[in-house]
């Protein structure tokens, strides 16, 4: 499938936004480039939906700059009006007209078109059949499931045939299923209509999966904005870490550096067991810090060697690939999502090992903790 047309550029510049005294953003600033896949993700209430409205022209900036390519659409002296800013948006709650069919749902967007009758038809049944919905061009919304009407405000936006889709969180009201089978065609037709995406989830494996570039927001604050790779394998602080995914935190004492940015730690509960992991923050001997650990880098083993320490398996889950362990480890710290191919039982002790690449050590900040 070629592009149809250019993809647009976003720039927030400094933006805020308050409610009466709520400030709901706090000088965001960001470059969305041409064509790539932006996913906003954080907690709830941390400013998302904002961020786009404020994009998309709902709501108004207290203070601030947002442009569209070159175009300031918002600024100190400056508003253009929604259907002016040649976007278009998929909302959580589909927003079709239930009035219309399908096929007319779909052709709304078109009718200002130079296209003839006939082009349009066919453009309609095209984008029908690109989101798997073509025998369904006669319905009326309210006659189709969730997952379907989502994809005809998918097809709409797609015909709206512009450089830039937002996406509030399509996903979260579908089942896990349809969730998946609609976030590939998301990516997958999105990418291949060569238009710019911003899309907000508060789901990190979403996020994660989506996205060319994620950025993290916190308390209306943008605090890291990179690669789904570099959020997740060097979050900027203990927020990101953990709201992208810990399966354990442990505090640990810096007993070695082992190169510019790896040191040996060990845990007040297994003062014999050393473990190397990334030091994201600077961090000097007998430093106290915490240990972070992602679900991937956990191994369980029947032998305890140097840098493992010993658990014991506190709940044991099957998930068709294998099995998802919660293991105590010292007094009371759990290590929850642990895979193994193989079934370690409930209450057995076990041997848990860290893979450095998967575990980093920083200061702990309390507030914004959200597991
Ligand atoms: P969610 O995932 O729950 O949708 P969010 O990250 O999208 O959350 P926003 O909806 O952008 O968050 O809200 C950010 C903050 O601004 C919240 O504290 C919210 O209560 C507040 N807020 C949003 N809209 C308004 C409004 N119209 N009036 C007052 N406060 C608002």
């Amino acid at each position: 499938m070629k592009a149809e047309r250019r993809a647009a550029g976003v720039t927030f510049a400094g933006v805020r936004k308050a409610f009466g005294d709520k400030v709901a953003l706090d000088d965001v600033s960001l470059t969305i480039e041409p064509g790539s896949f932006v996913v906003l993700l954080g907690p709830s209430g941390s400013g998302k939906t904002t961020l786009l409205r404020c994009l998309a022209g709902i709501e108004r900036p207290t203070r601030g700059e947002i442009a569209i390519d070159e175009r300031v659409v918002v600024g100190p002296s400056t508003f253009v009006a929604p259907e002016k800013r040649g976007l278009a948006m998929v909302f959580q709650d589909y927003a079709l007209w239930p009035h219309l069919t399908v096929a007319r749902n779909v052709a709304f967007p078109l009718q200002s078109s130079a296209r003839t009758k006939q082009e349009r038809a066919a453009r309609v049944e095209d984008l029908l059949e690109r989101v798997g919905i073509a025998h369904l061009s006669e319905r009326f919304p309210n006659q189709l499931s969730g997952g379907e009407q989502q994809r005809v405000a998918l097809a709409r936006a797609l015909a709206a045939d512009v450089g830039l889709i937002l996406f509030d969180e399509p996903l979260s009201n579908l089942d896990a299923d349809r969730r998946e089978q609609l976030r590939l065609e998301i990516a997958t037709l999105t990418r291949a209509a060569g238009a710019t995406a911003l899309y907000i989830t508060h789901d990190q494996s979403e996020a994660l999966a989506l996205a060319d570039r994620v950025g993290v927001l916190n308390q209306g604050r943008l605090v890291q904005f990179g690669t789904p790779e570099d959020v997740y394998r060097r979050p900027a602080s203990a927020f990101v870490a953990r709201f992208t995914g810990v399966a354990g935190e442990f505090p640990v004492r810096v007993v070695r550096a082992c190169g510019p940015d790896t040191v040996e730690v060990t845990l007040p509960f297994a003062p014999e067991a050393h473990f190397e992991a990334l030091a994201l923050e600077p961090a000097a001997l007998g430093d106290d810090r915490h240990l972070f650990v992602r679900a991937a880098g956990v191994e369980l083993n029947n032998e305890v060697a140097r840098a493992s320490v010993r658990g014991q398996i506190r709940d044991v889950a099957f998930n068709g690939r294998g099995y998802e362990h919660a293991i105590s480890v010292g007094d009371d710290v759990v290590i929850s999502k642990v895979f193994a191919h193989s079934r370690f039982e409930r209450g057995a002790e076990v041997a848990v090992s860290f893979d450095p690449s998967s575990c980093f050590v920083m200061e702990s900040e309390q507030e914004g903790k959200c597991q």
